[in-house]
């Protein structure tokens, strides 16, 4: 996950390591979003003692951007989750467990997605690559980001399998989820990047599009000088999600960095 090297393909990681490739600036004050602030800051271990403990990074997203609210974060986190939420029985959280298994067929661009959703989330998503699909299929099931046929240059979809909600992991995805990107479409340009980003990110959990995540917003904020393309909402959406168990009922969702 060393983030930024070239090539290098995969390797074994997977060991929940803090990634230290965060520029954390802890000043509020300011009302510009700054460049990259990528969290940082306090890491807490898994607390819940089921054998289905996820990692948690509670950072202060204040610095990117200023002008939403803890509600705001947590109504879209509702709506966005909501194709799996609703459509599950015990109507909670539906995501995956950390470290999430993820298979990129070794092809350098949909590595460099891979590695900035760790880098940019402070590594609160964090991935375990695998060298094949097969891999994503056995055990809890995983994200694969595959070339494919898109009319809107990409997608996702899952098979959607979670655990009983009996189960104290209950809300754990365990099916594979695909990002597909369609390779008539740029794939290495800042675009291109942000894209694939982004339909991992909807295989995360994040199933439905709102204003800060429509397609080409991916993890960074401010892909552009000029403010456009700023994936910082989505991000902290998005880490939101990941600091609530897999399981947690509306009600119960809290809402921990913004
Ligand atoms: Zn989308």
């Amino acid at each position: 996950m060393a983030g930024c090297g070239s090539g290098g393909g995969g390797g074994s990681d997977g060991d929940g390591s803090t990634t230290t490739d965060n520029t954390n600036t802890t000043t509020t004050t300011g009302n510009n979003t700054g460049t990259n602030g990528t969290g940082g800051g306090n890491t807490t271990t898994g607390d819940t003692g089921t054998g289905c403990d996820n990692s948690y990074n509670l950072s202060n997203l204040r610095n990117w951007k200023t002008d939403y609210s803890p509600e705001e974060i947590k109504n879209t986190i509702i709506n966005t989750n909501s194709g799996l939420w609703y459509n599950w029985p015990a109507n909670v959280l539906v995501r995956y467990r950390t470290p999430i298994k993820i298979y990129t067929g070794g092809i350098g661009y949909f590595d460099e997605a891979v590695n900035n959703i760790e880098i940019y989330t402070g590594g609160l998503i964090s991935f375990q690559r695998v060298s094949s699909i097969d891999e994503l299929q056995q055990g809890k099931g995983g994200i694969a980001v595959i070339h494919g046929y898109s009319e809107t240059c990409g997608h996702a979809y899952a098979d959607n399998i979670y655990t009983d909600q009996s189960s104290p992991c209950r809300g754990e995805s365990l099916g594979t989820s695909y990002a597909v990107r369609d390779n008539r479409c740029s794939q290495t340009d800042d675009i291109g990047i942000a894209v694939t980003e982004h339909e991992i990110m909807h295989c995360l959990g994040m199933t439905g599009h709102f204003d800060g995540f429509q397609g080409a917003e991916g993890i960074k904020d401010n892909l552009y000088t000029n403010g456009t393309r700023d994936g910082s909402f989505g991000r902290a959406v998005l880490m939101n999600m990941y600091q609530n168990p897999h399981g947690t009922t509306r009600e119960n969702l809290k809402i921990s960095s913004y």
